[in-house]
């Protein structure tokens, strides 16, 4: 029998079954490996069928929301109930789950409408020990659906960070199924390696041994897992326990976590690290590089990789628990000056515009953590009043001055700026703007054959100037 011949009526005599946790676009690929066929061959065949248009060639889309008709196609190839298919699909697994808690391949912010954008491909991680544990048992090893999900980095069953590198060969490329005794196996789609064997290779995560600094790891990550297990409630629409940012509803939570991510993301040109996120680095979240935003490209947690994620999730909870900074951060120095995670480190750090995103969007966080920020946003008006106050021979301000022109809205705050806003987005075109004139101003065309520091002087006197003159015409003089 050919190929062809069991595809033509579009009920395969043989269809391995879905497992209760699996992506659905794991299970079509495993039906797919039985075939020697590729998945988004196989999708096309059994869906599209009739259909001489367009063939679907990937297994874009499938996972999240498929549509009733392709499901009812696959089931019926594959002689299952469509509720038993259906039930693999994102969307009904997890109803009250935003597409960002995902994790895609990538994402845009459009740059015109402020909307968001994502890949249709699901970039999911993956851990060795439950593929070996697969192999094992005797399964097929297949991708579990949480290895999808942007709020979890990590396997809970087996303590361990979950991967998207290949073990063998550090190349994130796209995952294979191929066939191995009567089953199925994941590989690598580089290298060819099956990606479960790496786990009987022996122990070589750090957790593994029980040296001092591998206990903090581990205790390290331990915090991080339970900070996943909270979101993944609070997405199900389940109250989270109260230790990271007290009493707290789940949007709340959510609101609060996905607020500090996106001020941890946003750019800081003057500085060195240019994004909040690139202080933090430890033994138990290695940077993987420095974070860089594309210019046009926003990315949010969900169109990173795994270890990117866990890296802000650390991030955020040493902000919200300064007694598990010390095992979630291991630098304490930046340059010169000594360096400690705080959300009021977080919020002296960020431009003015991104302050006034934070503090407005706060008002839908845990009432606590809007506290303590309304408390750190007042600090820093007081700080910076008294600070003009010296600089500045201005008339005084009436007692309780400073307190009065603190940035903190209050509760019946309207739309919160845009995420483009938050992130300098509209700041970058108009300091771009400022820079346009400034290098074609007859001050910098004399100077432009000057020695480096005549022209660095001169540069910034002019930006000075632009950025004063700019300040006085949008009404962000400042009290001096
Ligand atoms: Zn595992
Ligand atoms: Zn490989």
């Amino acid at each position: 029998m050919t190929v062809g011949s069991i595809l033509a009526s579009t009920v395969l005599p043989l269809a391995p079954r879905p497992m209760d946790d699996e992506l659905l676009s794991s299970w079509l690929l495993r039906v797919a490996c039985r075939y020697d066929l590729d998945g988004g061959d196989l999708r096309g065949i059994l869906t599209t069928l009739g259909d001489d248009t367009e063939a679907i060639l990937t297994m874009n889309g499938l996972d999240y929301r498929p549509t009733h008709q392709e499901i009812a196609a696959l089931a019926s190839a594959a002689r299952l109930p469509v509720e038993r298919l259906s039930t693999l699909a994102l969307k009904t697994a997890n109803p009250t789950w935003p597409r960002h808690w995902y994790a895609w391949d990538w994402g845009a912010l459009d740059p015109i409408n402020g909307t968001e954008r994502y890949a249709d491909a699901l970039a999911p991680g993956w851990c060795d020990l439950c593929l070996s544990e697969d192999r094992a048992a005797g399964r097929h090893t297949y991708l579990r659906r949480h290895w999808a999900y942007a709020a979890v980095g990590f396997c809970h069953r087996h303590h361990l960070p979950l991967r998207h590198l290949c073990p063998f060969c550090q190349t994130a490329s796209t995952l294979r199924f191929v066939p191995s005794d009567g089953g199925t196996r994941l590989s690598c789609g580089d290298c060819g390696r099956p990606l479960d064997e790496y786990a009987a290779a022996g122990p070589k995560d750090a957790a593994a041994s029980t040296s001092t600094g591998n206990i903090l790891i581990d205790h390290a990550w331990s915090v991080v897992m339970a900070f996943e297990t909270d979101l993944c409630r609070a997405l199900n629409h389940r109250t989270p326990t109260a230790r990271w940012m007290g009493l707290s509803r789940p949007a709340g939570f959510i609101a609060a976590t996905e607020d500090l991510i996106v001020a941890l993301m946003a750019g800081q040109g003057a500085y060195p690290r240019e994004h909040a996120i690139n202080a933090f680095d430890s033994a138990a979240f290695p940077l993987s590089g420095k974070f860089r935003s594309r210019i046009d490209l926003q990315y949010w947690a969900c169109c990173v990789p795994p270890a990117r994620r866990r890296s802000l999730l650390a991030a955020v909870i040493s902000l919200l628990l300064d007694e598990e900074a010390s095992a979630l951060v291991s630098e304490s120095w930046i340059g010169s000056y000594r360096w400690t995670a705080s959300l009021d480190w977080l919020y002296r750090w960020l431009g003015e515009h991104q302050r006034a995103w934070l503090v407005a969007r706060s008002a839908e966080w845990p009432e606590l953590l809007r506290q303590r920020l309304e408390k750190i946003a007042d600090e820093t008006s007081v700080r910076r009043a008294a600070h003009h106050g010296r600089k500045a021979s201005v008339p005084r301000q009436k007692a309780g001055g400073p307190v009065a022109r603190k940035p903190f809205p209050g509760k019946t705050q309207g739309t919160p700026p845009s995420t483009s806003q938050a992130l300098g987005l509209q700041d970058a075109a108009h300091y771009r703007h400022l820079a346009e004139a400034i290098l074609s101003s007859p001050e910098w065309l004399a100077v432009r054959h000057a020695s480096p520091a005549v022209r660095r002087r001169t540069l910034h006197r002019l930006s000075e100037a632009a950025l004063a003159a700019s300040r006085t015409a949008h009404g962000h003089a400042g009290p001096s």
